[in-house]
């Protein structure tokens, strides 16, 4: 008979641990989940976090904060909602040193059964922040990277309800699984960031050396502009004023016009540092605007300039600026490595294929000095330049762009000289 209720209560127990198991990993993939849809916020990660920490601990409230240089910053709140305010205002004490150090010591997670029974000079800042907000059982996790506390959740309980150990243990799992989650996804975002700023910065640069030609670009229309007035003046004095004419060297002043504004709009299109958008772009159209902003600067470095671009391409998923982006650094390094080679043709050679399994294939060819072995194998490494004045990131953050993209680039070198560069993006 004991036996049998012995044994009841083992499968029972065996029951409830598989069922918090079940949960925990329930509430992990979750975090997971949230850290997928999410790649550019944190705060939906960090709601999932403690979403899932109160209902795995069956707590009524928990707060999680993140550790920075003024302390511990609240990121995200749970509770019914009356209960958010109070607990955002009387928690708001936490933010000082004690805190910190109170949990520094430990690095364990703090289980406060009855906060009530606390007594003496037990009942610091803490003890009256959790009172005040309505706590009366509490539970403080810090969340670990390498020994250090980058952050923490408190769960509350209204009533005197202690943790069970299992509940305290199953939480400490979550929140080390957690942190690391966590951790991953801040870093990659830091790293992102710093690229973005890095891909931003060497656009200027590119943009930069390329003042000159685009000067030239909008004086061009407006000289042509001018012409067309004086033609119009002309035809207008004369007996009797010619109004066919003038017509047409009105339209030219108004085409001329367009043109000029066109220029300026790709500038400041690429100037711009918006976030990365997801279109269907047409690449070849896109090569065709970045060819157009080098024209003068390949006539002035004597290169002449071949394009074969593929019919009846389909569209590419992509962000249209970052793939002229990177178009514009092949090209500018394709001419400045001509610009230096005396004997033999300069030729830019740009052409556009359409690959079966990988989208849509483009190729820079140039005759420049080519690639020594040396250039071949550390040509997208980041600072890696030969030039005197060379940042080195150009072809690093073009490859980060079409990795993005899904795609890939590579580099290979030309008979009798010259190198060849290739990407694949993938179609829509
Ligand atoms: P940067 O242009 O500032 O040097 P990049 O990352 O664009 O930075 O290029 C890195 C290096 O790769 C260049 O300094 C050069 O040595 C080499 N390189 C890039 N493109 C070519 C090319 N078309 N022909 C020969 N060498 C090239």
């Amino acid at each position: 008979m004991n036996e049998s209720i012995h044994g009841e209560r083992t499968a029972s127990e065996q029951q409830d641990r598989m069922t918090e198991l079940i949960e925990q990993q329930m509430a992990i993939s979750e975090v997971l989940r949230a850290i997928a849809s999410s790649p550019y916020d944190l705060q939906p990660i960090f709601d999932v976090i403690l979403d899932s920490a109160t209902r795995l601990c069956r707590a009524d409230a928990g707060t999680l904060r993140l550790s920075d240089e003024s302390g511990f910053r609240l990121v995200a709140v749970r509770a019914d909602p009356l209960w958010v305010s109070q607990l955002r205002s009387s928690f708001s004490v936490l933010e000082n040193g004690s805190f910190r150090s109170r949990f520094a010591a430990s690095r364990l997670p703090t289980h406060i059964p009855d906060l009530t029974a606390v007594e003496g000079d037990r009942r610091d800042d803490f003890w009256i922040a959790a009172m005040n907000a309505g706590f009366r059982t509490g539970l403080v996790v810090p969340l670990l990277k390498e020994n250090e506390i980058i952050g923490t959740i408190i769960l509350g309980r209204k009533q005197v309800q202690p943790f069970t150990d299992k509940q305290i243990s199953l939480f400490g799992d979550f929140a080390a699984q957690a942190t690391i989650a966590l951790e991953s996804t801040r870093r990659e975002r830091q790293y992102r960031e710093a690229q973005m700023a890095l891909a931003h910065a060497n656009r200027i640069a590119t943009i930069g050396q390329l003042t000159a030609a685009i000067t030239h670009e909008v004086r061009q229309p407006i000289t042509a502009a001018v012409t067309y007035a004086l033609a119009a003046r002309h035809w207008l004095s004369e007996e009797p004023p010619d109004f066919g004419e003038v017509s047409e060297a009105l339209a030219g002043i108004i085409r001329e016009g367009n043109r000029a504004s066109e220029v300026v709009g790709r500038i400041r299109a690429l100037i711009k540092n918006a976030p990365p958008r997801k279109d269907a772009v047409s690449i070849n159209d896109a090569i065709l605007e970045v060819v157009a902003l080098t024209r003068t600067e390949a006539a002035n470095n004597g290169v002449s300039v071949r394009r074969q671009l593929a019919e009846g391409l389909p569209p590419v998923r992509g962000d249209r600026v970052q793939l002229q982006q990177v178009m514009l650094n092949l090209i500018v390094n394709a001419l400045q490595s001509m610009s230096g080679v005396d004997d033999g043709n300069r030729e830019l050679y740009i052409s556009t294929v359409s690959m079966e399994s990988e989208g849509v294939c483009v190729a820079v060819r140039d005759t420049g000095h080519g690639l020594s072995p040396e250039s071949l194998s550390r040509l997208f490494e980041p600072f890696y330049t030969t030039k005197p004045e060379g940042m080195g990131m150009g072809l690093s953050i073009c490859r980060s762009i079409i990795e993005a993209h899904g795609g890939r680039v590579w580099a290979i070198p030309c008979e009798p000289r010259g190198a060849l560069l290739q990407f694949t993006i993938p179609a829509t």
